[in-house]
């Protein structure tokens, strides 16, 4: 089975990359399960996807609850017979320097983007098991591959998923599970709007985005890359940055 057909979940689905992702594979023919805290969101998105033809439901998640992702992968269950993808894509960036000290904000970011993931994990991992298989996506960021200044906690994130996946990866090598990593560059979203309290470091932030962000739906496509191949083909990493971006 490729895409049509697969039942994929998808954190962060409200906005951005998350909702690119979900328009894409549900216009492939994939059952997506959609969740975020901003439901209102969900729901027009998940009525956009029927119109297209396409089959979409959606539940309210903050990843930072165990729970809510347990509901998530439920729901896919519970709707479309099982999970197919789990696509950890929820995540939030702090930007500035570390002599800041913005301890609020380096817990936040551990919270979503890495006990995020975590959590999907322990949510996903036995549904996987008991189907005899399963793929794990996760968004992290072209920031843990080359590290400039003032991104350096958001990148630590991002790294520290890309280090659990491989984890995961090795641990699993006799079974079905598939893991993949998915590396954006600058994709304009609403990432950074609220990623830093001082003007000037979010000024530059959305002059860089304005200057070479491109659009989320480079990402979607390579998502459905990974998720397209036959059960023997796992598509590792995979990077997709503006070709302007240094
Ligand atoms: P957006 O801000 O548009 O989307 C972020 C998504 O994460 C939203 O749907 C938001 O939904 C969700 N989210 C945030 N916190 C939580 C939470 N506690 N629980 C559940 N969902 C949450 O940005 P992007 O689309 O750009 O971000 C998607 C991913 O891509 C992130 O992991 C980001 O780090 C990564 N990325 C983005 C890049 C870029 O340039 N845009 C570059 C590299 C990586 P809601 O608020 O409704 O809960």
């Amino acid at each position: 089975m490729t895409i049509n057909g697969k039942v994929v979940a998808i954190t962060g689905a409200s906005s951005g990359i998350g909702a690119a992702t979900a328009r894409h594979l549900g216009s492939l023919g994939a059952a997506v399960v959609v969740g975020a805290r901003r439901t209102d969101r969900l729901d027009h998105l998940v009525t956009e996807i029927g119109q297209a033809g396409g089959s979409a439901v959606a539940t309210r998640v903050d990843v930072t609850s165990p729970d809510d992702l347990k509901s998530l992968v439920a729901l896919a269950v519970e709707r479309f017979g099982r999970l197919d993808v789990l696509v950890g894509n929820a995540g939030i960036s702090r930007i500035g320097p570390m002599a800041d000290l913005d301890i609020e904000g380096w817990s936040a970011m551990v919270d979503v983007n890495v006990k995020g993931i975590l959590h999907g994990i322990a949510a996903a991992l036995p549904v996987f098991a008991r189907q005899g298989g399963g793929h794990l996506v996760t968004v992290v960021s072209t920031s843990g591959l080359k590290i400039v200044p003032t991104q350096a906690v958001y990148a630590g994130t991002k790294n520290a998923v890309r280090t659990l996946l491989e984890g995961l990866r090795q641990e699993s090598t006799a079974g079905a599970l598939r893991t993949t990593s998915i590396s954006p560059g600058y994709i304009r979203t609403e990432l950074i709007d609220n990623a830093a309290d001082d003007p000037a470091v979010r000024e530059q932030a959305q002059r860089n985005m304005a200057d070479l962000g491109i659009d989320a739906t480079a990402v979607a496509r390579a998502i459905a890359f990974a998720i397209d191949q036959p059960e023997d083909v796992e598509i590792g990493d995979l990077t997709i940055r503006p070709t302007r971006q240094g």
